[in-house]
C-alpha cells in the first residue's frame, strides 16, 4: 500500500475510534500510519531491499518507541497508527510476506495469520495492487462520510466536540 492508502486508513481508524469514543489524537494515529515505511530511507544503503524494509521499522517494539518518542501527539494514538500499517503490510503479502513481529529477535519477515495472494504470489501484478488500493480508499471515504460521523457513536461515552479539540467528560 502507498503511503496514501495508509493515512487513509489512519485518518479513518482514528475516526472509527473518536466515533467510538475512544479520545484518540487524529495527528497522531495519521504519524503513525505512515511512520514504518520511513525504512525507505535506508534502503539505498542496505544490501538488499528485503535486509532493511518492513523489518525494524515495523516492529511492535519499534512502534512503542515511537509512540514514547512521539509522546506529544499520543503514545496510544502513535501506536494505534503503526499497527494499522504493520497489520495492512502483514495482510498484504510482499515479497517475501509479512513483517518484522519479532525484531530485533528474528531478523526476518513473519507472515502472522491470513494475508492476500494472487494466484499463489503474495503480492499481485502492480496495476491490480493500485485498482485494490484506489477501491479501499473510496470504499474508507464513503464509510467515513456516511457511517463515522461525530456525534453518533455509541452513547454515554461523553465524548463531545469543541472548538478546543476533542475532550472527554470524566464522570469520576
Ligand atoms: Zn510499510
Amino acid at each position: 500500500m502507498t503511503p496514501f492508502g495508509h493515512l487513509i486508513v489512519g485518518a479513518t481508524l482514528a475516526r472509527w475510534l473518536r466515533w467510538r469514543g475512544v479520545p484518540v489524537r487524529t495527528e497522531g494515529v495519521l504519524v503513525g500510519s505512515v511512520l514504518p515505511d520511513i525504512d525507505w530511507l535506508a534502503v539505498p544503503f542496505a544490501s538488499s531491499r528485503q535486509m532493511v524494509h518492513r523489518m525494524g521499522t515495523h516492529s511492535p517494539l519499534a512502534l512503542g518507541l515511537a509512540g514514547l518518542l512521539l509522546r506529544r501527539l499520543g503514545t496510544g494514538s502513535v501506536i494505534a497508527g503503526g499497527l494499522s500499517h504493520i497489520l495492512i503490510d502483514n495482510w498484504m503479502g510482499g515479497n517475501p510476506p509479512g513483517v518484522g513481529w519479532a525484531y530485533p529477535f528474528v531478523r526476518q519477515r513473519l507472515a502472522l495469520g491470513p494475508h492476500l495472494s494472487w494466484r499463489g504470489q503474495s503480492r499481485p501484478p502492480t496495476l491490480v495492487g493500485y485498482m485494490f488500493e484506489i477501491a479501499v480508499i473510496l470504499f474508507l471515504i464513503v464509510v467515513s462520510v456516511t457511517w463515522l460521523k461525530p456525534g453518533t457513536g455509541k452513547p454515554g461515552t461523553g465524548f463531545t466536540y469543541s472548538r478546543s479539540g476533542p475532550s472527554r467528560t470524566r464522570s469520576s
